[in-house]
């Protein structure tokens, strides 16, 4: 059973998955080189034809509703080598499952530590081994946010888990172990420290302004316009003013929500389209980029209810640079690519992808 602790210098949390541990090393490792990928790998276990060699499906969206098929567009399955597991039904109420109380006093908090409950799933995000989320349509995008809402809605249900993280690690050096393209969702059954920590910002901001932080930083970047990649309808890309990785952006609705499952039909759809616009221009200025991309957001209701505000966005990392001694020490980051030059740039790949586009015949 893996186990979660917390780190009491840091207050940050650590899973200690052993059955990680049993994860092949060898088996399809992530390649770096997306233009030379095939559309189909015979030996690749998320692509269609080879459902058999995933764990049960969670769920899909198939064009006829066939169960189990390989005519999937979007596929759920549980991770085969889950960082944290789901409680068993029958052990409902064993006391190896509860999440102690997290203890008021430095002293009590030395060695906190809870089972592993939660939950891995996977979501193969396109039957093309190959695909990119630049290359979505935007409806196939919005097929795949439609499916991440679901999977929010459902898991935020488990009195288990008190944060759900999605996120996708694309690229060998981003932590990618399987090349077809996929996101991750991970229940956690603790607030985590860096979620925990924009909440209190936004806290911070809202009790001295009595406004939202994410909403007035919006509103600064849409007038100064020098760090703005794109402008949907309902959600805007941008360089964050501080950006700690070349390339680094944020992707926020403009209007305040604090979750992704309380998004519109509306809102997910231009979410949609600014994903694929963005990683298009991602795409024509990289031929091959390892990058992280993690949503943040909180349902509203229940869990936000202790007492602070959010604001729900995406940031995307492109590993370029290296993590080393200062950025792991000191929290501060080298970044040799000033976010104003980044966004001047990504708004030329945004014209030539556009102009690209719109060339190919249907
Ligand atoms: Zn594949
Ligand atoms: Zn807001
Ligand atoms: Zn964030």
């Amino acid at each position: 059973l893996p186990e979660i602790r917390f780190d009491v210098l840091s207050a940050g949390f650590a899973v200690i998955a052993t059955e990680r541990s049993k994860r092949p090393r060898d088996f399809m490792p992530a390649e770096d080189k997306g233009d030379e990928l095939p559309e189909r790998d015979a030996n690749c276990p998320f692509c269609p034809g080879n459902e058999n060699e995933t764990p049960p499906e969670i769920t899909a969206k198939r064009p006829h509703g066939t169960a189990l098929g390989s005519d999937w567009s979007v596929r759920v399955v549980p991770n085969k080598y889950p960082a944290l597991v789901a409680r068993p039904i029958d052990q409902g109420e064993d006391e190896a499952w509860r999440v102690p109380p997290f203890p008021g006093s430095p002293e009590a908090t030395l060695y906190w530590q809870a089972a592993g409950a939660g939950c891995h799933e996977v979501l193969i995000e396109s039957p093309a081994h190959n695909g990119s989320l630049g290359s979505y349509s935007t409806a196939h995008m919005k097929q795949v946010l439609d499916v991440i809402k679901e999977r929010f809605a459902v898991i935020y249900d488990s009195k288990d888990i008190a944060y759900v993280q999605v996120f996708k690690n694309s690229g060998r050096i981003a932590g990618a172990s399987l090349t077809h393209p996929h996101f991750q969702i991970i229940g956690l059954p603790v607030m985590p420290s860096a979620v925990l920590s924009e909440g209190m910002r936004l806290k911070e901001y809202e009790t001295k302004t009595r406004r939202c932080l994410v909403c007035d930083l919006l509103e600064r970047e849409v007038e100064k316009d020098v760090r703005l990649i794109d402008k949907g309808e309902r959600f805007l890309a941008l360089s964050p003013f501080a950006s700690r990785y070349s390339y680094e952006t944020l992707i926020v609705p403009t209007e305040h929500v604090s979750g992704f499952s309380e998004m519109s039909e509306a809102m997910t759809l231009d979410l949609a389209a600014v994903i694929v616009r963005l990683f298009g221009a991602y795409e024509s200025m990289f031929s091959s980029l390892p990058y992280n991309m993690i949503f943040h957001g909180l349902p509203s209701g229940v869990k936000t209810k202790r007492g602070w505000p959010y604001h729900a966005h995406i940031h995307v990392y492109p590993r370029l640079n290296i993590e080393a001694g200062l950025e792991l020490g000191s929290g501060t980051y080298i970044n040799p690519t000033p976010p104003e030059l980044a966004t001047k740039e990504f708004a030329a790949a945004m014209q030539s992808w556009e102009a690209q586009e719109c060339s190919i015949p249907d």
